[in-house]
């Protein structure tokens, strides 16, 4: 692969396109899902992983410092979530209607996706951690157990 190409996976997740519409009519373009019997949810998980592994591969500072970094990644997604969301309600006046509905779905999977990074670079299998947790949401919601 040549220096600045990108890998077909990581393509595929900045080429996710949604298309217009009101909060309840999101409709996701997969055709930039290839291969016949194509794993989705398999390839979600080898692409985040493989993010990850190219982020720490990209490290020039100690593994610490770089897990703190991707922390405060995660925190910014989640002001650009808040901002689309803003955007989306025309609740700045200054701005207007400076975002839709997509934008905030597009900016909640990079929520989603650089929380499961961050997962995947404290050296945990995202997503054992990320079904685990799931499951024990699950389990509280449906009985109130409060601890896990
Ligand atoms: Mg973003």
């Amino acid at each position: 692969m040549a220096t600045g190409e990108q890998q077909p996976g990581v393509r595929a997740l900045e080429n996710a396109v949604f298309t217009r519409g009101s909060p309840g009519t999101a409709q996701v373009d997969r055709t930039h899902r290839t291969g016949a019997g194509c794993d989705a949810m398999t390839d979600s998980w080898e692409i985040i992983n493989s993010l990850a592994e190219k982020l720490n591969s990209l490290s020039t500072v100690p593994h610490e410092q770089e897990l703190l970094g991707q922390a405060l990644k995660l925190a910014e997604e989640t002001g650009e979530v808040a901002e689309a969301a803003i955007g989306a309600l025309s609740m700045n006046p200054r701005n207007g209607n400076s975002h839709t509905w997509d934008d905030v779905r597009k900016e909640a999977c990079d929520v989603a996706a650089t929380a499961l990074i961050l997962i995947a670079r404290t050296g945990a299998d995202p997503r054992d951690i990320f079904e685990s947790h799931l499951h024990f949401l699950q389990r509280r919601s449906l009985t109130g157990e409060a601890t896990e």
